[in-house]
């Protein structure tokens, strides 16, 4: 019986057929097969969403076999990728072309049309999401057809698909806005958490990357921040907050303790505050939860479901051990992530119907309208994402 689960273990599922794509051409045929039989599809990245987007009983397609950078035009510093390529699939190709990235997550691993399609980011104030990198997209419809899209051609269904939920259809290829090549030197420092949030903001705009991680139970931060260095890469890397080296090297970590995670997006402004009053939940009510949370920061973009959506970001996450029962603590910090006006990452977990989302995103309606034309009887829909209709 097929099978499929996510990176946690904690969501799984068994799907009528988990089909492994080798071409653009099959995309295609299936996306219509499955239109005109009535079947639904949804397309697997790496599976590192805590949120249920793929898990479903119909036809799970893995689009891991569309892997590797396609094209690189150098002047405009774009390229064409497979969307089924890894992340650290891509560092080293588009840095032998000379360009990279403008920015990484925490980690590697996800592929990009997975990462772009939840708006997974970094941190750095100046520094958006990878959605916000999208400027063209193909994608298998289905109707059967490969529909380009881009600023110029079918510019709302670009629109929708810089951040796609795997809702539009079966994302091929994706061309994305990149840099020149660039070396980082990352430096640690630990801190308590009420000196950090103090002057967080006027440290994190003077390095291009600044985050901290807040350990509840010692209260203590341990923080990194990243610039931009014309120092030699040294080899071996060092550890985690002393590398210096290719940005596609120093971004990613490694994260092998397997956790839920919620995340939401606050106004940059009531960032300190909300951090403050996840503290106090923690030291007040949550005193066994031993995970860190995530600050970070993320600069306002155009993407219509972004999270950071015309506004200026910080991002905050909390973690608890798969082995435990993580609800009565999400649910309880979702509801200060709600009063400080957060917006929740879309790959992470969160207890929102569509009301509720429709009042977090400003475009939600366009979105839809965009979703629903290109995909009028939900073939790309599960029941998570129906229910938010
Ligand atoms: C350890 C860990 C660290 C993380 N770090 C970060 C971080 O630093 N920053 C951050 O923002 N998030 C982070 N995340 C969340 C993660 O980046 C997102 O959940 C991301 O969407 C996962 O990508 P994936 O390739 O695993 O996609 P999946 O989880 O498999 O799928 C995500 C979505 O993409 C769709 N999809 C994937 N491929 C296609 C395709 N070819 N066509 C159509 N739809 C497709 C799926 O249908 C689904 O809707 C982390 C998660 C984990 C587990």
């Amino acid at each position: 019986m097929p099978s499929w689960a996510n990176w946690s273990g904690k969501l799984t599922a068994y799907p009528e057929a988990v089909i492994h794509l080798r071409s653009e051409a099959d995309a295609a045929a299936i996306a219509q097969e499955a239109a005109s039989n009535g079947r639904r599809i949804r397309t697997a990245g790496a599976a590192h969403s805590h949120a249920p987007l793929v898990q479903h009983d119909g036809i799970i397609v893995d689009a891991s076999g569309l892997s590797g950078v396609i094209s690189v035009d150098q002047p405009s510093r774009t390229a064409w990728v497979w969307a089924g390529t890894r992340i650290y699939a891509l560092g080293r190709p588009l840095h032998d072309a000379g360009l990279a990235l403008v920015n990484q997550g925490d980690i590697d691993q996800q592929a990009i049309a997975g990462a772009t399609a939840t708006g997974t980011h970094g941190t750095g104030t100046q520094l958006k999401n990878l959605s916000s990198a999208v400027v063209g997209a193909v994608i298998a419809t289905a109707s059967g057809e490969l529909v380009e899209c881009s600023p110029e051609l079918n510019p709302e269904l670009w629109q929708a698909a810089r951040l796609h939920l795997g809702a539009l259809g079966i994302v091929t290829r994706l061309k994305l806005q990149l840099t020149d090549a660039y070396r980082l030197r990352e430096q640690s420092w630990q801190a308590g958490l009420v000196p950090t949030l103090a002057n967080f903001h006027e440290e994190a705009e003077r390095h291009r990357h600044h985050e901290f991680f807040w350990y509840p139970q010692a209260d203590e931060a341990n923080g990194k921040s990243i610039d931009l260095t014309d120092d030699e890469a040294a080899y071996p890397l060092a550890e985690e907050g002393h590398r210096c080296a290719w940005s596609y090297e120093v971004l990613p970590n490694y994260r092998p303790h397997k956790h839920t995670e919620m995340e939401y997006s606050i106004p940059a402004a009531k960032g300190p505050d909300c951090m403050a009053a996840i503290g106090d939940l923690l030291r007040s009510e949550f005193t066994h939860v031993r995970w860190p949370v995530e600050y970070r920061t993320l600069a306002a973009d155009d993407v219509w479901l972004s999270t950071a959506f015309e506004r200026d970001t910080v991002t905050i996450s909390v973690h608890e051990d798969i082995r435990e029962d993580d609800e009565p603590y999400f649910r309880a910090c979702e509801e200060i992530f709600l009063a400080h006006d957060g917006r929740p990452h879309w790959g992470k977990v969160n207890y929102l119907n569509g009301h509720e989302l429709a009042a977090c995103h400003p475009r939600w309606h366009d979105w839809w309208q965009v979703r629903n034309d290109v995909d009028p009887n939900g073939t790309f829909l599960n029941n998570y994402l129906a229910s938010l209709v």
